[in-house]
């Protein structure tokens, strides 16, 4: 995939006249608010979205965006890698009037003054909904004690000893 930089703010009506699509990145180190609850683990959000006018006349923007991060399991207190995804469907609103003649099955975004939109904005809030509240490890990659896993070796117990097969071979 291209790494061509995203425009941050972008105008939907404009782009949806020209049924634009869009593909490439932002710079995940500037997601600030995200990252004061997670750690980057990729250089990069991948980002794709269309825009589009829809049979009854509506800007509609919809992709969808993913970024690596590392959270800190709760059980164990350790990083673990997390792929954060997000799909969108998001219909453009001047204020909160026009707002309310949009569909329900389209999310609402705020037009600033300019009639743009933060797209980067867009992404990171997406993004910080998809933060888990209590980040915890699948059982069995967690190196906490549980019930569950009561008893059985740690896995590093269960490997075999690479010095063992190269005795093997002298
Ligand atoms: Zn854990």
């Amino acid at each position: 995939m291209q790494n061509l930089k995203l425009p941050i703010t972008i105008s939907p009506s404009r782009s949806a006249q020209r049924r634009l699509v869009c593909e490439g990145v932002f710079k995940l180190s500037d997601m600030t608010r995200l990252l004061a609850t997670c750690e980057e683990r990729s250089e990069h959000v991948q980002v794709n979205v269309k825009f589009d006018v829809d049979e009854r006349g509506l800007t509609v923007m919809s992709g969808s965006a993913s970024a690596l991060v590392a959270l800190t399991c709760q059980r164990c207190n350790e990083l673990f890698d997390h792929k954060l995804e997000v799909e969108f469907t998001f219909s453009p609103a001047k204020n909160a009037e026009a707002a309310e003649k949009i569909p329900s099955y389209y999310d609402v975004v705020e037009l600033n003054e300019d009639g743009e939109v933060n797209l980067r904005e867009l992404v990171e809030e997406e993004f910080i909904l998809m933060i888990p509240l209590i980040p915890r490890h699948d059982i069995e990659d967690c190196s906490a004690d549980a019930d569950s896993v009561w008893g059985e070796l740690p896995e590093e117990l269960e490997k075999p000893n690479p010095f063992d097969a190269l005795k093997q071979l002298k």
